[in-house]
């Protein structure tokens, strides 16, 4: 049953949204790679978390793996934006693999910071999400044992440190600014001596759309976010907005619209994850317009002017 089409959509969209600069410029290292190596370029992981983006690489003749071992040896990999442990930059050295890391620049200053802590002997405690990539990566820049994951304000409740112990804390780029400012304070609480990164972890792309959405969410029915089920700060953005009493749905394209949501809504908000293109923004609006008569309003909270340079070896 299509909602009413003589009704007017009030469409707020958020900005800034959608791609970052580590999402840019892990796609244009892809592309490059293509260009100077030619294909098949593999590329371990989804590049980024949006299945759009991985198929339109595929079908420019990227070849998505998990591991390394799926790499054959005479074949160029890229290492995706999430960043990686640094056991497969030494496996690809060992195998002589011709390898571009297309890890963000944000996520590489978190793993620096993780190593200089180690070297001043401090254990970390990581604030993040187990399984998701990016963990995974900066976990593994240090030695076994040297790092322990906290996923909750329980998870602090329950470490087994003391006061006295040295102790540090970095977190995943992605999470939730408010989720993070209370298991921050709970650290603290719980061990007032612990070190804090110098400056947060949580990128500007994140803590920028978080706030966007804060700033449409109070005046939305339904707010839509575009982006995949497991791009980590798409799914910040849903919560950041039901947080606000605003009905939130996470959609990857505009097909999964049931218009039946639109029932009753009058204003709707819409935004991107990181990974997402705004050629699926406007799919999304035309999808809209296809039953309601929709009135677009931008709402810009930032101007973001980021750029990060590309790896030396895809632009001699
Ligand atoms: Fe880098 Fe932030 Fe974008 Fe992740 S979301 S790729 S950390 S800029």
């Amino acid at each position: 049953r299509n909602p009413d089409p003589r009704l007017p959509l009030k469409l707020l969209i958020a900005a800034p949204r959608g791609f970052c600069a580590g999402v840019d410029r892990a796609i244009e290292i892809v592309e490059r790679a293509l260009q100077k190596y030619g294909a098949p370029v593999y590329v371990r992981h989804e590049i980024v978390h949006n299945r759009y983006v991985v198929d339109s690489l595929k079908e420019r003749g990227a070849i998505f793996v998990e591991e390394l071992d799926e790499v054959p040896d005479d074949a160029p990999v890229v290492f995706s934006a999430h960043g990686v442990p640094k056991s497969v930059p030494a496996e690809a050295q060992r195998r002589n693999l011709l390898y571009v890391d297309a890890t963000c620049p944000l996520v590489s200053k978190v793993h620096r910071q993780a190593e200089r802590q180690i070297e001043k002997g401090q254990h970390i405690l990581f604030i993040g999400h187990a399984g998701h990539p990016e963990v995974i990566g900066t976990m593994g820049q240090v030695p076994e044992g040297m790092i322990t994951l906290v996923e909750t304000v329980e998870d602090v409740a329950n470490l087994p440190f003391t006061q006295d112990d040295d102790l540090s804390f970095l977190t995943q780029t992605t999470l939730s600014v408010d989720d993070t400012r209370e298991m921050v304070e709970a650290l603290q609480a719980r061990y007032p001596q612990i070190v804090a990164p110098k400056a947060e972890d949580i990128c500007y792309a994140t803590s920028n759309r978080q706030a966007a959405v804060k700033s449409i969410a109070p005046s939305c029915d339904l707010v839509l976010v575009i982006g995949a089920p497991n791009s980590s700060n798409s799914l910040r953005l849903v919560e950041v907005a039901q947080r606000l009493g605003t009905d939130a749905r996470l959609i990857q394209r505009a097909s999964e619209i049931d218009p039946s949501w639109l029932e009753g809504v009058g204003t709707l908000g819409l935004t991107a994850g990181a990974s997402a293109p705004e050629k699926l923004v406007r799919e999304v609006v035309d999808r809209l317009s296809d039953w309601r008569v929709v009135e677009e309003t931008p709402v810009v909270t930032t101007e973001e002017n980021m750029v990060f340079k590309l790896p030396r070896q895809l632009t001699e």
